[in-house]
């Protein structure tokens, strides 16, 4: 069996412990005698992986009484509809733009009222952070909106913004476990699980609880409020069993690692032997604000799109696979999620340096 190093943007790299886990119970789960996809989401053996999934989840990130996490399907872009629909009483809310994620959320929040961008780092490509310290925010706006870490460019908020008192709603989908989190500075916390957590086909969801009412749009579909979800325990419908049993097994896998705080340390390591790298490197160089770095993407560029192919197509048959830039942006994006290793990191950087040598 040969494993390579997965930098994918998502969906991801996964715990090998997780997939070894997940491929012993694959047709016998704890003696029911069936496999996690073949089992009734009413039954006792999934009603325990659900909870056990929630109340792991509520211990990392350390989430208050007063939150409901949700586990929803959709994607992350289905919540760029619901966000609005579930929370938009006055028809207006803010927007920060600092992506293409940012900016679909802020586009689809435009079919449901008024949606206000109050910053932007279009001007330089999403290379940075805007200044989110003193923002025009509309009186009436009913939320501000962040993607806090931008997959694609490899930034993310190393302080969230001053919403002056508006609700915070965070897409977290990159960036989602990577580091400890103040819940209580969020009304709503969401990402897709693909990236850094588990399978694609989940979302989750942290919502506060006054922010879960009967008090949505008109024409909110039934499975898109927030308050069918909530009051079903994510069981409306048939949720995304399976995936959500990985995401439990990889909560347990995070939690036998040290938590959240072991997460950061691990994560600003693996960066760290990175960004070194390329801010000494005279071949390679990062694209993002030293100052609003990601851990999590890391893009980079040789500065020559025919260098950029041969080192994609030549770090690919060295094992390090899904190193090319997002499609809109070109170059290479290195994507190193909780899952990837330190030495996945350390054998990239070795890699460089040779192709540095190499093509000088
Ligand atoms: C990948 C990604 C999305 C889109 O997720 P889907 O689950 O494919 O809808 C949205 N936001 C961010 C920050 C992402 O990285």
């Amino acid at each position: 069996m040969a494993r390579v190093y997965n930098f994918s943007a998502g969906p991801a790299v996964l715990p090998e412990e997780v997939l070894k886990e997940a491929a012993e119970e694959m047709l016998d789960y704890k003696g029911t005698g069936m496999s996690v996809m073949e089992m009734s989401h009413r039954s006792k053996a999934f009603d325990n992986i659900i909870k056990e999934a929630e109340a792991d989840i509520r211990e990392l990130m350390n989430i208050p009484d007063n939150y409901k996490v949700l586990f929803l399907q959709g994607g992350a872009s289905q919540q760029f509809a619901a966000v609005p629909m579930n929370l938009m009483k006055n028809k207006k809310a803010a927007y920060i733009i600092t992506g293409q994620w940012a900016k679909k959320a802020y586009q689809e929040a435009q079919k449901f009222g008024e949606a206000v961008a109050v910053a932007s780092s279009a001007d330089k490509t999403f290379s940075y952070i805007p200044d989110c310290s003193d923002l025009d925010i509309p009186e009436d706006a009913d939320y501000v909106y962040i993607c806090e870490n931008n997959t694609i460019y490899g930034t993310k908020y190393k302080e969230l913004p001053d919403t002056k008192g508006k609700t915070l709603v965070a897409d977290v989908s990159s960036c989602f476990l990577s580091e400890p989190v103040d819940v209580t500075k969020y009304g709503v916390i969401y990402g897709g699980v693909q990236k850094n957590i588990g399978p694609a086909g989940v979302v989750i969801a942290i919502i506060r609880e006054d922010l879960i009412t009967d008090d949505v749009l008109e024409g909110t579909p039934t499975m898109l409020k927030w308050k069918t979800q909530a009051d079903a325990d994510s069981l409306y419908n048939t949720p995304p069993c399976y995936g959500i049993y990985i995401c439990g097994k990889v909560f347990k896998w995070i939690k036998k690692m040290g938590g959240l705080e072991a997460m950061k340390a691990h994560n600003e390591k693996k960066a760290k032997i990175l960004y070194d790298f390329l801010d000494q490197s005279k071949l390679f160089k990062g694209t993002v604000e030293p100052k609003d770095r990601s851990l999590m993407n890391v893009p980079f560029v040789t500065g020559n799109e025919e260098l950029d192919k041969k080192f994609v197509a030549e770090a690919k048959a060295a094992g390090f696979e899904n190193l090319k830039g997002h499609r809109t942006v070109g170059g290479m994006r290195a994507s190193i999620y909780n899952a990837m290793p330190i030495e996945g990191v350390e054998k990239l950087v070795e890699f460089m340096k040779k192709f540095e040598a190499e093509n000088a």
